[in-house]
C-alpha cells in the first residue's frame, strides 16, 4: 500500500508527520510522492489561509486518486469535521487522537498511547525538528491553538535525549520545537527547566548544532540566553512579537510589553552583537489603528530583525474574535507592504555584515543548479560549489543582493 502525506503548518506538525510516516513504514506501507492508495492530510488552522490550504489539499488528493482513502488529522480536524465529512474524506482524526492514527486507519484496537508515543529516528529534511513540548497556557486573544492542542505538556527529558542521540547521527542540525517551547518542563511531575535539558543535550557527542524554534520573550531567562554563545548552539532567536504597540499587545492578551521585547533583544545583543533576531508580526488586528501601527514600525526600526514573518490577522473559532468581521483589508494590505519593505531592508543590512566573511551552512537542497541551506545565523545561503546534502560546510560570503546571499566553499 502506498501512503502519501500532505503536511501544513508549523514545525510541530511536520515532526508529527515524520513520526506517523515512520509508523506506517514499520507497518509495511510505502511512502510516495506520486498517486497513492492512502492520503493523510495533516492540517493547520492557525489562520483562515491555513484552513483554505487544508481544504485545497483534500481536493488535490481526491483529484490525484479518486479511489484513494483520505484521512484528515491536525488542527483543522476538530472544527472543520463537518466540512471534511461533506467533502467525502474517509476519516477525520482530531489532534488528541493523532498518536493513534495508524491504529485507527488499520482498524486495530487502540493501545494506551499518548502524544509522546510519536517518535522519530530521522527526518525528511536535512535539518531535523525534534518536538519536546505541546499545547499552550497563554490564550493570546487571537489564537485558537490552546483550544486545539490543549494546555502545555512536556516530554520526559530521557526520551528527548534518546531521540536526539538517534537523529543527530544522520542530521547535523537539530531544531528544538514546541507550541510554546519556553513552557518546557514546568508541567512535569518533577519539574524540569529548558536550561537543564540543554545542558544534557549539549553533551551528546553526535550533536552537530542546535537551534531553538520560537521562544516567548518573557520565558527567556539570562541562563537560556547564555547558551546562545555555546559553540554548538545557533546564534539565532525567533521572537513572536506580533506587535510593537502596548495597547495592541494588551488587546492580544500577550504577556509581554514592548519594553520586555527590547530588553531581551538588548541582552541578546550584549552577549553577541551579531546574533540573528527573527520575528513574527501580525497586521490588521482589530485593535490596531494608524498610531499603533506607526508604533510597531518604529519599534521594528529600533530592533531591526533580520527576518520577519508577517501575517494578517484572521478571526479564529473559539477566540474572542470568532464573530469579528475583517474591516478595511485595503489598509491591512498597505501595512503589509510597508512591513515587507522594512523586512527586505533589515534582511539586506544584516546579511551585508557578513560579506567577505565565513559562515557554516547545512547543505539542504539543490535548486537552480545551486546548493541552498541555512547558516547558523539563519541566513539562507546558496553556492555553486559542490557540498554533499546534509553536510555542514564553511562558506565565504561573496555576494549579496535583495534576494540572495551567494557564497563559495571556504
Ligand atoms: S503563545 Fe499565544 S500565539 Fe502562541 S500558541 Fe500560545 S496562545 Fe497561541
Amino acid at each position: 500500500m502506498k501512503v502519501k502525506f500532505i503536511t501544513l503548518g508549523c514545525k510541530v506538525n511536520q515532526y508529527e508527520t515524520q513520526a506517523l510516516v515512520e509508523e506506517f513504514s514499520f507497518r509495511g506501507y510505502e511512502l510516495t510522492e506520486e498517486a497513492a492508495d492512502l492520503y493523510v492530510v495533516n492540517t493547520c488552522s492557525v489562520t483562515k489561509r491555513a484552513d483554505v490550504k487544508s481544504k485545497e489539499a483534500v481536493s488535490r488528493a481526491k483529484k490525484e486518486n479518486p479511489a484513494a482513502k483520505i484521512v484528515i488529522c491536525g488542527c483543522s480536524a476538530k472544527d472543520k469535521k463537518y466540512y471534511f465529512d461533506k467533502s467525502g474524506v474517509d476519516l477525520v482524526i482530531p489532534q488528541d487522537k493523532k498518536h493513534a492514527l495508524v491504529d485507527i486507519v488499520l482498524g486495530k484496537p487502540l493501545s494506551n498511547k499518548d502524544i509522546w508515543s510519536l517518535k522519530i529516528s530521522s527526518f525528511f529534511n536535512h535539518r531535523a525538528f525534534v518536538k519536546i513540548q505541546d499545547g499552550c497556557d497563554n490564550f493570546c486573544s487571537f489564537c485558537k491553538i490552546p483550544y486545539l492542542r490543549g494546555r502545555s505538556r512536556s516530554r520526559l527529558p530521557g526520551q528527548i535525549i534518546e531521540e536526539i542521540e538517534r537523529v543527530s547521527q544522520k542530521h547535523k542540525e537539530i531544531v528544538l520545537c514546541g507550541v510554546n517551547l519556553g513552557l518546557y518542563g514546568k508541567d512535569l511531575v518533577e519539574p524540569q527547566s529548558l536550561e537543564n535539558l540543554l545542558e544534557r543535550i549539549l553533551k551528546i557527542s553526535f550533536l552537530g548544532r542546535l537551534r531553538f524554534s520560537s521562544l516567548e520573550p518573557l520565558l527567556i531567562t539570562d541562563k537560556l540566553l547564555s547558551f546562545l554563545n555555546h559553540p554548538k548552539v545557533c546564534p539565532h532567536l525567533h521572537l513572536p512579537f506580533q506587535s510593537g504597540d502596548d495597547g495592541v499587545l494588551a488587546a492580544m492578551n500577550k504577556k509581554e510589553r514592548v519594553i520586555d521585547y527590547e530588553a531581551v533583544v538588548a541582552k541578546a545583543r550584549d552577549l553577541n552583537p551579531e546574533i540573528a533576531i527573527s520575528c513574527d508580526i501580525m497586521v490588521g488586528f482589530p485593535a490596531e489603528d494608524n498610531p499603533s501601527f506607526y508604533n510597531t514600525v518604529e519599534f521594528l526600526k529600533r530592533t531591526r530583525p533580520m527576518r520577519m514573518h508577517i501575517f494578517r490577522f484572521s478571526p479564529r473559532q473559539y477566540t474572542a474574535f470568532s464573530e469579528t468581521r475583517i474591516a478595511n483589508s485595503k489598509e491591512t494590505h498597505n501595512r503589509m507592504q510597508t512591513l515587507k519593505k522594512l523586512a527586505e531592508e533589515f534582511s539586506k543590512e544584516y546579511r551585508q555584515k557578513f560579506l567577505g566573511r565565513t559562515l557554516s551552512m547545512v547543505a539542504e537542497e539543490k535548486k537552480e543548479g545551486l546548493i541552498w541551506g541555512y547558516a547558523d545565523n539563519y541566513i539562507r545561503v546558496c553556492t555553486k560549489d559542490d557540498i554533499a546534502l546534509g553536510e555542514i560546510a564553511t562558506v565565504k560570503i561573496e555576494k549579496i543582493d535583495n534576494a540572495r546571499t551567494c557564497a563559495i566553499k571556504a
